[in-house]
């Protein structure tokens, strides 16, 4: 890996949305680049960013929000920023978001209570709350990733089939049209506790219900963001580093035992 290579990472409002640790997915890729020698800047794409910021970024990352800061992010969002991020997300740069963020990307979010929140449209999705009364979808969820071709991606990473373990939480319930599914429900609600999906995927960017954070307990997945953002940027074949990740690896297996799972 030549020392010239570097990474942007573009926050999405990380003082609107970071609910449930999801910052720990930046600190997560941040710390895996330094690891291996690649130097990194966070830049937050908030209401303070210019729209050129929201291009000069190789990486994005969106946590979750309550319905509140999540009708102010669209608020701000709307019009040239929302078209920055759009084109980034259509040519392809990698992304990670979570449980708001995906409701904000796609056509539309119906909250608890209140108006509709218009999303981006940019992913084929409409996601609705079913109203105050309605239980939340609480708990540890583990899915195997199905979407192509990240789950090949991971496949041949891993040796075996890819499976994600998180925590959701969420009362909006997320419909899929014209896009993949991320991939499928081993354990918990995913998108709406009915059809067995979990999250999204568009070109690069991943789209989830999963905080968890996700990339800590999930470590080939920051390296695959990592990989392909680097490759999209460079226009080069990149190798990473093997980082030591016994740890991860324990957790993992003792919340997949406390789920009566096999690891
Ligand atoms: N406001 C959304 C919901 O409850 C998102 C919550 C979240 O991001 N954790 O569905």
């Amino acid at each position: 890996m030549s020392q010239t290579q570097t990474l942007i990472i573009g926050w999405l409002y990380p003082n609107l949305m970071s609910t449930y640790g999801d910052r720990g997915n930046v600190i997560c890729l941040q710390r895996r680049c330094q690891w291996r020698g690649i130097p990194v800047t966070i830049k937050p794409l908030d209401q303070q960013a210019e729209v050129s910021q929201f291009s000069e970024v190789d990486l994005i990352v969106g946590g979750g929000a309550q319905d509140r800061q999540q009708e102010l992010v669209m608020r701000d969002l709307k019009g040239a920023k929302a078209a920055a991020l759009k084109a980034k997300l259509d040519e392809g740069t990698p992304g990670v978001f979570t449980c708001g963020s995906p409701q904000l990307l796609g056509h539309y979010y119906e909250p608890a209570l209140g108006q509709r929140i218009d999303g981006l449209g940019l992913l084929d999705l409409v996601s609705k709350h079913p109203g105050p009364d309605a239980s939340r979808c609480i708990g540890n969820v583990v899915f195997e990733i199905t979407a192509s071709p990240l789950a090949e991606d991971l496949s041949k990473m891993l040796g075996k089939p890819p499976i994600i373990i998180g925590f959701e939480n969420h009362g909006g319930r997320t419909y899929l049209g014209d896009v993949q599914p991320l991939g499928k429900v081993l354990k918990g609600y995913g998108n709406n506790g009915e059809d067995g999906y979990e999250g999204a995927f568009y070109r690069q960017a991943i789209a989830t219900y999963s905080h968890g954070p996700l990339l800590p307990k999930n470590p080939f997945l920051a390296d695959w963001l990592i990989k392909r953002a680097l490759q999209k940027k460079y226009q080069t074949e990149v190798t990473l580093s093997p980082l030591d990740d016994t740890l991860a690896y324990q957790a993992r297996a003792t919340m997949l035992k406390r789920l009566e799972m096999a690891a």
